[in-house]
């Protein structure tokens, strides 16, 4: 069967592959550890699984407003409100299927043709794929490690050309772990204003930081910004809620009404049950938001100092999210039985061969020099997966 064109333009999501890869590779009865997924890896809290089954009960179980329950967008304005003081109201929110169906309905509802799109890299797999399915050119951007990763007012302003529709930031950031302070955004935003552009901001990782690093949103800058920005968030993350599917958008009416209107002709709505879980999520008992950060924080401390002490081996030091994205790089042209290791994606097979380590290489991300681990996995298995790590790089010659 001829298929559309469109297919051949992306690829299948490699964070996604390399877990499927991981659970078929166990199910043959190999002993991998995974430090693919970025999920995760405690329950649901029990508060909101406990709010679901009561919507089954109560019949809850139809199709619900297409742009989400007025309960739920109730409960996302007064978290806008509360956490980051920002205002909205109902005509400007919309729940999606996950926040990456929101970035989609958004991308269908901006983007066409001949608009550009600023990508900064290493990005978040998804966002070049999107932006091709709307049928517009991701401009893939490239951060320096020496800039921690980040975006520069400066450098910004000579990329935007009269084609540039809008830039997509993620802070925390997927995969490097980079945050901005409010004023790097600040700076940022000028840009944004003076060049009429729209910025998507994937805020998707809000909860998960360390050591006390305050959260900003660019929207938070002023009201000039605000109009042009498109606040993307949700529940998967700060809640474990990854299966549940359900993630939002807060920005300007037109926008958002027009990425409602397009989920009226894709998914209707959001399911209805899981949409009385994220009500619960968003304003019931934070207290397993905490716990589980400080886990993380736990694992991001052991994982970053473990990873330095390899040799061949650097690594930056995440402010926020759950992945550590080292520079592997002085393993290329290393060799194991007479084959060389040529790059990020060599590397990850000779980890997956060798070690049963998973992990994903940082072209996927757009950074060949980098891998991506996600240390969304229990204490023991980064103790052990680190070690094996170690061994395999010291079999290289
Ligand atoms: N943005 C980023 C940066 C992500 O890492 C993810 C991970 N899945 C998403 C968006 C989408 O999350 P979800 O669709 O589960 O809400
Ligand atoms: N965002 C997570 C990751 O980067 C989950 C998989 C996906 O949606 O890409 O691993």
């Amino acid at each position: 069967m001829k298929l559309a064109q469109r297919v051949g333009r992306i690829q299948p999501s490699p964070t996604l592959a390399i877990t499927a890869k991981a659970n078929a590779l166990r199910a043959e009865g190999r002993d991998i550890i995974s430090f693919g997924a970025g999920e995760p890896d405690f329950d649901t809290p029990a508060n909101i699984r406990e709010a679901a089954i009561r919507s089954i009960r109560d019949g809850f179980t139809r199709y619900t407003p297409v742009g989400g329950i007025p309960e739920l967008k109730d409960a996302i304005i007064e978290k806008l409100r509360r956490d980051n003081g920002l205002a909205y109201g109902r005509s400007e929110i919309v729940v999606s299927c996950g926040a990456k169906h929101v970035l989609y309905n958004l991308a269908q509802a901006l983007f066409e043709e001949g608009d550009e799109v600023i990508v900064p890299s290493p990005y978040w797999v998804s966002y070049p794929d999107i932006v091709l399915l709307a049928g517009a050119a991701p401009v893939i951007f490239e951060t320096r490690e020496a800039d921690g990763f980040k975006v520069t007012p400066d450098r910004l302003e000579e990329v935007i050309t009269g084609q540039t529709k809008a830039l997509i930031l993620n802070s925390p950031s997927n995969p490097t772990g980079a945050t901005y302070t409010f004023d790097e955004l600040k700076a940022i935003a000028d840009v944004i204003v003076k060049k009429d552009i729209v910025v998507i901001s994937d805020e998707i990782y809000e909860k998960i930081l360390y050591d006390g690093f305050p959260f900003s949103s660019i929207a938070m800058v002023g009201e000039a910004v605000k109009r042009r920005s498109v606040v993307v968030n949700g529940v998967s993350k700060a809640y474990a809620m990854t299966g549940w599917r359900i993630g939002y958008a807060a920005g300007p009416e037109d926008i958002v009404s027009a990425m409602t209107k397009i989920q009226s002709q894709n998914t209707s709505n959001p399911t209805s049950i899981s949409q009385k879980a994220a009500v619960e999520a968003l304003n019931g008992d934070q207290s397993a938001v905490g716990e589980m950060v400080e886990a993380f924080a736990q694992r991001r401390d052991y994982i970053v100092a473990s990873l330095c002490g390899i040799a061949g081996i650097s690594c930056f030091n995440p402010e926020g999210a759950f992945y550590v994205f080292p520079d592997v790089s002085a393993l290329y042209g290393k060799t194991y039985k007479g084959s060389v290791i040529t790059g990020s994606a060599s590397f990850a097979e000779y980890l997956l061969d060798v070690a049963n380590i998973a992990v994903v290489s940082g072209a996927a991300f757009g950074s060949d020099a980098h891998i991506r681990l996600s240390y969304a996995t229990s204490m023991e298995n980064i103790r052990e997966g680190i070690e094996r790590i170690g061994n395999a790089v010291k079999k290289l010659g």
